[in-house]
């Protein structure tokens, strides 16, 4: 595996990746790599793809009053786990060499971006959008992949790309949980054993939401009233937003069409914000 943590460094690898004939599978990451991050590597390797995975806590990203500084750092376990799971590449850029003192560039979405986490965190898309932009164009992959974990990022992503007429196909794997059913995150650092206790109820509320759509109820309304009455259940969790949307615009629907629509959740454990989501 090479590290790298410059931009020249990185695009004459990636140069040198393409130029053998490999497709280039790019993975963007905060870094505090975890089984999640771990299963997305494995499955573009499945696919035959070089992986260069990038583990960056991209500053634009963070809201002022956000966890930016205290987000978990963990570069040389970042490591292993990219060495020993296949990485062909690993790129940590600095701040600096990202986004310079008179850095002044922004990409924007205007649509997919604005309900749910745009409404409580209006930083996030367009700094991801700003920072994922600038490493496509580093490293010049042909496949992006991205967790349905984040399903907004990957609805808000593939929209630049369409909009942008950029040719990267997106590959999305399924969300890694752990046993009991927490989907994994860098942020679940963060939780206490009550807190986390607490947070499982998120997963019951929305498998609850799952089996309802399975015994035919289609009204989006029934179903989101007794996933919020689950949660709410819980002294230290408070919804930030609880929705059933369909998964490609992110807008809200009345009914659930099967296949298309997913319930998505935003939460506060005590201080720390978790996101949660189901297919139904
Ligand atoms: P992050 O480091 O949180 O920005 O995540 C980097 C990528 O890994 C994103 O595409 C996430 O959707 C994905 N990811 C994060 N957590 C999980 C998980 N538990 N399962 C699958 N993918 C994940």
């Amino acid at each position: 595996m090479q590290k790298i943590d410059t931009i020249a460094a990185m695009r004459e690898a990636a140069a040198g990746l393409r130029a053998n004939g490999r497709r280039i599978a790019l993975i963007p990451t905060l870094g505090a790599l975890h089984a999640g991050h771990a299963s997305l590597i494995r499955l573009a390797r499945e696919r035959g793809e070089e992986v260069v995975l990038s583990a960056f806590v991209n500053p634009l990203q963070f809201g002022a009053s956000e966890d930016f500084g205290k987000y978990p750092r963990s570069p040389a376990a970042d490591a292993a786990l990219a060495e020993r799971e296949g990485v062909a590449v690993l790129f940590t850029p600095t701040n600096e060499e990202m986004f310079p003192k008179h850095f002044s560039t922004a990409v924007a979405e205007d649509r997919v971006s604005k309900p749910l986490c745009g409404i409580s965190r209006p930083a996030l898309f367009r700094g991801v959008l700003t920072c994922w932009l600038k490493l496509l164009h580093i490293v010049q992959p042909q496949v992006l992949v991205m967790g349905e974990k984040d399903p907004q990022q990957v609805a808000v992503v593939r929209k630049m790309l369409a909009d942008l007429s950029l040719p990267v196909e997106i590959v999305a794997g399924p969300t890694v949980r752990d046993a009991d059913g927490l989907a994994l995150s860098a942020r679940n650092a963060y939780l206490m054993p009550t807190q986390r206790e607490e947070a499982l109820a998120v997963h019951q509320a929305l498998s609850r939401a799952r089996e309802m759509v399975a015994t035919g109820i289609r009204s989006a309304d029934r179903i989101v009233a007794e996933a919020t009455h689950i949660i709410g259940q819980r002294r230290r969790l408070r919804i930030i937003y609880i929705a059933v949307v369909n998964r490609d615009t992110m807008e809200a629907m009345r009914e659930v069409v099967p296949g298309q629509c997913l319930m998505a959740v935003a939460f506060w454990v005590d201080e720390v914000r978790l996101t949660d989501n189901i297919s139904l």
